[in-house]
């Protein structure tokens, strides 16, 4: 670790973890005039929203390819702050497709623009042989308590009650909690509903990196706290923490061990097990689910159907499939049973139902899967269900310069980019400027 002599004490703030919910605490902490150290355990930046070089496909891939929406605020803001050169592919004017796999139906979500959600009155805009009042129902989600997703919206056999769940509900709910809809907690919905569906058309829109994660989050979150002055340290991961009678005095990081002075903050920013290994007697969500996800090289006349980078899949194994360049990639949510899949086997499945979603815009595609990288993250995320719900700690902490941040945090948000990005603003507001700075 390189010598830190340059830094006034009760200046430095010091951060670990440099996944998403690091990387904002570590920007709106150097912004408040923090002198910001941020240790991260593995050799890049990201965390769970990364992007590499795969050898084996000799392409640039995701770890797993990920959806924001316009409205994700606090996202989007921190993008605005870092100045991300290479920022995100927006679809515009908003646009959700969908294809049902088992009956070929096929249906386009357009919300309308201005605050009125009057798309759900018109046919062609929602999800077909559906009801109105079945929308309105989303307004249960404000009080729903530790009921589930399926609790509050699943309907009877045949009902259309059951076709909304099917074809709306539950996709998202697994999209966005990443936890099946009859144990996802529902309540977790409500903030989707407020900052993104019900703010209309500009809100809505789908985006995804354009080249890769990295090269839109991490990397130019780095370049920016180290253009202020800021310490990001790769390779180094906190082993171990000392307290004195109120407080965080000491990291153990890497091989040295880093005095932290009276009044200097520490932001824990790192996964729930990591934060119960050097916390103790801090709990946590003990429980995860998997996301896994392909990657297809497909060759460059490849296209989703009416030319948009994104297809949402109902009644088959994939669930989301994005365009980027020559290469398709599947998402798989809550992907417990494909996660012990072999992956040739996965990969030939998953290909058979894009091939179908598929055909009309791709005529030459053939039946053998092209290559294929398979990834499987089996802590994707924790799961989001009203149980594990209640373990969630806040910001602050009983030591008086300790604060938690990281998706999994309570911040009242899914576990999402959108909530790891928020976690790290609200830690940064909880600590508030150095003394110095006043
Ligand atoms: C495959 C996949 C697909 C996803 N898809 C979406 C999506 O479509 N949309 C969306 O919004 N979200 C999605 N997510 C969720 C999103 O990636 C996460 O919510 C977000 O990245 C979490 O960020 P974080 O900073 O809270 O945690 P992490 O990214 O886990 O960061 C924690 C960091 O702490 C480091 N660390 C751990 N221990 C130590 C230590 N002792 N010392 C130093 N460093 C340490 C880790 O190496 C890591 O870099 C997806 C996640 C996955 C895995």
């Amino acid at each position: 670790m390189p010598p830190d002599s340059a830094r006034p004490e009760g200046s430095r703030a010091w951060v670990i973890g440099a996944g998403l919910a690091g990387l904002s605490a570590a920007v709106r902490l150097a912004g408040l005039g923090w002198s910001v150290t941020l240790f991260e355990a593995a050799g890049q930046p990201g965390g769970r929203c990364r992007s590499f070089h795969d050898s084996a496909l000799d392409r640039l891939i995701d770890n797993g390819n990920h959806l924001l929406l316009s409205g994700n605020r606090s996202a989007m803001a921190l993008l605005r702050e870092i100045g991300a050169p290479d920022p995100l592919i927006e679809v515009s004017p908003a646009r959700l497709p969908f294809v049902d796999l088992e009956s070929g139906e096929r249906w386009t979500l357009r919300p309308n623009r201005g605050p009125l959600p009057w798309w759900v009155c018109a046919p062609g805009r929602r999800v077909p042989e559906t009801r109105l009042a079945d929308y309105a129902a989303a307004l249960k989600l404000r009080r729903a308590g530790n009921r589930t997703v399926a609790d509050l919206f699943d309907g009877p056999p045949g009902s259309a009650r059951r076709r909304l769940y099917e074809r709306f509900w539950e996709p998202m709910a697994v999209a966005v909690l990443n936890t099946e809809a009859a144990a996802g907690a529902a309540r977790l919905l409500w903030p989707v509903m407020a900052e993104i569906l019900l703010r209309g058309e500009a809100a809505f829109r789908p985006c995804i990196a354009q080249t890769g994660l990295s090269e839109s989050f991490a990397d130019p979150a780095v370049k920016w706290l180290e253009a202020r002055g800021g310490r990001f340290l790769p390779g180094v991961r906190v082993r171990a923490v000392s307290f004195d009678d109120t407080g965080v005095s000491a990291l153990a990081a890497g091989g040295e061990t880093v005095a932290v002075a009276p009044g200097e903050p520490v932001v824990s920013a790192v996964p729930p097990a990591a934060c119960a290994g050097l916390f103790p007697d801090i709990g946590t969500p003990t429980e995860y689910r998997p996301i896994v996800n392909l990657h297809y090289v497909v060759g460059d006349g490849f296209a989703l159907p009416g030319g948009l980078p994104l297809l949402g899949l109902i009644g088959g194994t994939a669930q989301w499939l994005f365009l980027r360049g020559d290469v398709l990639s599947v998402t798989i949510s809550a992907g417990v049973a494909e996660a012990a899949l072999p992956h040739d086997r996965l990969a030939g499945t998953v290909w058979q139902e894009i091939c179908r979603a598929t055909g009309a815009a791709n005529p030459g595609a053939s039946a053998s899967a092209p290559p294929c990288r398979v990834i499987t993250e089996k802590r994707a995320t924790i799961a989001q269900t009203p149980a594990q719900d209640r373990l969630r700690p806040g910001a602050r902490t009983r030591r008086r310069n300790l604060y938690l941040a990281g998706d999994w945090t309570d911040t009242g948000l899914p576990a999402t980019i959108e909530g790891a990005i928020r976690s790290g603003e609200t830690a940064a507001r909880a600590i508030g400027r150095p003394p110095a700075a006043g």
